[in-house]
């Protein structure tokens, strides 16, 4: 029902606070390489904020689309960076598709989705090959639609764009960075993935494992 949705959509959000803890040293450096180094640190403070706002709502009887509203505003006011304002805005537009009164179907769970990685292309206005995460969140949404379009479960589909999207990261390591901080040090890039694709394939590929347990 919808109570217990809600608690599953904060758990989502606690594995993506873990997976970033994780990863904050590994995200920091391939950010330093070509931008500030602070990639890590951002996803580490927006996920913890978010983690702490969604908690809140949660105890006060919330459902799963405004856990996900108060998750996606402070994890772009508590990150500070480009992605935490980012990641914010993809976590309150799929907040948005869905319900706090009633429990959403696998179409509408993946609407969400779909429209999360909508909002980060509208807000930071990201095309394919500008060495951004949008070329890794772009083929994630493009495979995870045709998933669903077929009827393969969320999980299953979820996994698949996530393996795509895993290689679309890899492949941002032979472009050359022209947008956000790294754009001025763009030829220092190659060879190095962009942070923020990176670190969005890896939130995907544990959030498909997650919804398959
Ligand atoms: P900052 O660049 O403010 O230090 P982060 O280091 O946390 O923020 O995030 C950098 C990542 O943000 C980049 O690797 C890139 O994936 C993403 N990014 C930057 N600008 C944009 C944009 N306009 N659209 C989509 N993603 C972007
Ligand atoms: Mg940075
Ligand atoms: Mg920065």
């Amino acid at each position: 029902d919808a109570q217990r949705q809600a608690g599953r959509v904060q758990s989502v959000v606690e594995l993506f606070a873990r997976i970033c803890a994780e990863q904050e040293e590994e995200l920091g450096r391939i950010d330093a390489i070509a931008g500030d180094g602070d990639h890590g640190q951002g996803m580490v403070l927006g996920t913890r904020g978010a983690v702490e706002a969604g908690a809140v709502a949660l105890e006060r009887g919330a459902g799963a689309r405004t856990v996900l509203v108060h998750a996606g505003t402070a994890w772009a006011e508590s990150a500070g960076g480009t992605s935490g304002a980012l990641w914010g805005a993809a976590l309150t537009a799929a907040g948005r598709a869905l319900s706090d009164e009633r429990a959403s179907d696998d179409a509408a769970k993946g609407q969400a989705l779909l429209d999360a990685v909508d909002a980060v292309r509208r807000l930071g206005g990201a095309e394919v090959g500008d060495k951004t995460m949008i070329d890794a969140a772009v083929p994630f949404s493009g495979e995870l639609r045709k998933g669903l379009d077929a009827g393969t479960p969320l999980a299953e589909a979820i996994t698949a764009a996530a393996q795509v999207a895993q290689q679309a990261a890899r492949d941002t390591a032979d472009m050359t960075a022209r947008l956000g901080r790294s754009r001025v040090l763009g030829d220092k890039s190659l060879g190095t993935p962009d942070p923020g694709a990176v670190s969005f394939s890896l939130l995907m590929q544990a959030l498909g494992e997650h919804l398959a347990e």
